[in-house]
C-alpha cells in the first residue's frame, strides 16, 4: 500500500486512504456540495450507495438510476466525475474497460470538469500493470459481462476473456490513465473489497 501511495502521488493523483467504506463516504458527503456530479456504471459505486447519498447535496447524473434520455450527456459535462477501477496498479497506472466509452472520456476529459474521483476497493491492486491489464480482462469484464447477461463467451462461466467480437462486447475501450488529465484527480482506496 505505501508503495501504491507513493507512486500514485509522484504521478500528480491525490491518494486517500480509508479503513471503512462508511469512512470514504463521510468524506465524500462532507466534501461534495452543491454541485454536479456524474458517475459511470459500478458495481463498487452501487454497493457503497453513492448515488443515492450524494443526491442529497448535489446534482447527480448516473445512468445505471437515473434513466431520463439526457443523463449520459450530463454526466460527460458535470463539474465533477466518480467512477470504480478495474484495477490500479502499485505503479500507480489506473486501468479501465468500457462497452461504449461513456466512462473512460468522462474520467479523462470533461468541458466542465474540475475534478475525478476514482473509487477503489483493496481487490483492485495488482502488482503492475501488466497484472492490472490481465485482471480488468480477465477477472472484471466476465463477471460485469455476466451480471449485465451480455450475450458474449466470457459471461458464461466468468472465467477469462475469449476475445471475442461479439456485439454485446463489454471492452471496446480499455483506458490506462498515467496521470491524471484533470485539474483534481483523487484515489478513494477502501481497505475493503468492493465491487469487481
Ligand atoms: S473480448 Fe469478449 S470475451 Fe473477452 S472480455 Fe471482452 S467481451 Fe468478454
Amino acid at each position: 500500500m505505501q508503495q501504491l501511495i507513493k507512486n500514485l502521488k509522484l504521478r500528480g493523483f491525490t491518494p486517500r486512504v480509508f479503513e471503512t467504506s462508511q469512512q470514504a463516504k463521510d468524506f465524500l458527503y462532507e466534501n461534495l456540495k452543491n454541485t454536479t456530479i456524474g458517475m459511470g456504471g459500478s458495481v463498487t459505486i452501487s454497493e457503497l450507495g453513492l448515488y443515492q447519498l450524494l443526491k442529497e447535496n448535489n446534482q447527480v447524473y448516473c445512468h445505471s438510476f437515473d434513466h431520463s434520455p439526457d443523463v449520459l450527456k450530463n454526466a460527460a459535462l458535470a463539474k465533477i466525475y466518480i467512477s470504480g477501477v478495474n484495477a490500479i496498479a502499485q505503479t500507480g497506472e489506473i486501468v479501465n474497460i468500457d462497452g461504449r466509452g461513456n466512462r473512460v472520456s468522462s474520467q479523462i476529459w470533461g468541458a466542465n470538469r474540475e475534478r475525478v474521483i476514482y473509487i477503489c476497493g483493496i481487490n483492485k491492486i495488482t502488482k503492475d500493470l501488466h497484472s492490472a491489464l490481465f485482471r480488468a480482462k480477465n477477472v472484471a469484464a466476465p463477471l460485469n459481462a455476466r451480471r449485465l447477461n451480455l450475450k458474449t463467451p466470457c459471461a458464461v462461466k466468468a472465467d477469462k476473456c475469449y476475445n471475442c467480437n461479439s456485439p454485446q462486447k463489454i471492452c471496446r475501450v480499455i483506458s490506462i490513465l498515467n496521470n491524471p488529465t484533470s485539474a483534481a484527480a483523487d484515489v478513494v482506496i477502501i481497505n475493503e473489497n468492493l465491487g469487481y
